[in-house]
């Protein structure tokens, strides 16, 4: 199998290049494009090491050192978005991993599905911000959509148990991040550093940053409802603090049927890759008797206000998904160089909501032209 990543110098990337080598001598795939938004040092080690047809960094003042490093090899280097769009699409490509983070994904991951390339969705951004459009495009041009993101493999793996009209609701579990049980007095002098400490999961920043503030949550009912055509009345957010349980499903027997294993990446992205097989996997079993119990609760969707914010987004539709998602782009980006409080993080995606009216019918070029706006005109 040949596949393009998209975003492998990240963490979801990275994570996904050892998935390859671990699957050597039992799947073989070729990595035929990688891309990074600016680290050309890593790009260059990348590039050596699996030898693909075209590297891309996307920060165009980064493309000479790129060049300049892989000079002695026949590697292509490419730069801008036209370069993600060429990694999206190369002739031999069977499978993207699109796993670049933000709305920065969304053109790439649209153009491989359009050149009938099956998806590995890590980057749930894409189906927050153009779910229908995507999901259209990926039953016209029929390709296969497998979710990376560990909740809804969990629930695209529990669903394998009956078939859709037997479901009756998703359980979307949470860890509940660094900050649960915390009220807002004591969230409001929160440090990026504190922030930055996911309990369970090692991630990129801005995810992790999303999963202290539950907008993750968020963003992942929406993803799901996308993913599986479910209601949002369908879709219940459980906290699971030891990230054991990586969601479940309930079917109209009520019988409930779940997907565990240890917090890791690679349990999802292996499964995107070997797909409908299992293959062994240098991931530990989890040890149930040292775990001793699980634990489930309520989220406080009063403290994290950015729960409720996405969730209020996503009912409306339209194009308020796509505002949601670039504020808390831009606010995110904000807490990290320490422009705002942690706290700020929901105001402003609230108050930027306020601003805009919704629009129910759009194209692709509405999207990118509402997130567009909204990162200019509301600059933090
Ligand atoms: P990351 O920040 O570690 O990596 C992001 C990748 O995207 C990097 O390769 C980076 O260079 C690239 N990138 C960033 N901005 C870019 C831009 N403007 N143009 C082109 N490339 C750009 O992020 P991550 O944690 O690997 O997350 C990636 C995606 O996967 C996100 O959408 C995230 O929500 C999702 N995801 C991640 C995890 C995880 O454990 N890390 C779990 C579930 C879902
Ligand atoms: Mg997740």
């Amino acid at each position: 199998m040949n596949i393009s990543i998209l975003g492998s110098t990240g963490s979801i990337g990275t994570q996904a290049l050892e998935v390859v080598d671990d699957l050597k001598g039992i799947k073989d795939i070729t990595i035929l494009a990688i891309t990074g938004n600016s680290n050309a040092e890593l790009l260059e080690a990348q590039a050596r090491r699996y030898k693909p047809q075209l590297a891309v960094v996307a920060d165009e003042t980064k493309y000479n050192d790129l060049k300049c490093r892989l000079a002695d090899t026949d590697i292509t280097v490419s730069t801008g978005e036209e370069g993600l769009c060429e990694a999206a699409t190369l002739d031999k490509c069977d499978m993207v991993l699109s796993s670049i983070v933000g709305f920065a994904g969304l053109v790439p991951t649209m153009k491989a599905i359009e050149a009938g390339k099956d998806i590995a969705l890590a980057n749930k951004e894409t189906l927050v911000t153009a779910g229908g459009l995507f999901c259209d495009a990926v039953k016209r041009h029929k390709v296969r959509l497998l979710p990376v993101d560990s909740e809804h493999s969990a629930i695209f793996q529990s669903l394998h148990s009956g078939n859709r009209g037997e479901l009756k609701k998703i359980l979307l579990t949470a860890s509940g991040g660094p900050f649960y049980g915390k009220t807002q007095d004591e969230l409001k002098n929160i440090k990026k550093e504190q922030a930055l400490k996911h309990p369970n999961w090692s991630m990129g920043a801005k995810i992790t940053i999303d999963s202290a503030t539950l907008m993750n949550k968020g963003l992942e009912i929406i993803e799901a409802k996308w993913l599986f055509d479910v209601d949002f009345d369908d879709i219940e957010v459980l906290v699971h603090r030891e990230s054991i349980i990586h969601s479940m499903v309930e079917f109209c027997d009520k019988s409930v049927i779940a997907q565990l294993s240890l917090p890791s990446m690679k349990h999802p992205i292996q499964y995107a890759f070997t797909y409908p097989q299992r293959l062994p996997s240098s991931d530990s079993s989890v040890s149930f008797a040292d775990i001793a119990s699980l634990t489930f609760g309520k989220p406080d969707e009063e403290t994290f206000r950015c729960l409720a914010l996405a969730k209020q987004a996503g009912r409306m539709g339209g194009v308020m998904p796509t505002v949601l998602n670039a504020a808390n782009e831009v606010a995110v980006a904000a807490f990290l160089s320490g422009k705002i409080g942690f706290l700020q993080i929901a105001e402003y995606v609230e108050n930027i909501l306020s601003k805009y009216e919704n629009r129910l019918n759009f194209s692709l070029e509405d999207i990118i032209e509402v997130d567009r706006s909204v990162r200019l005109e509301h600059k933090l």
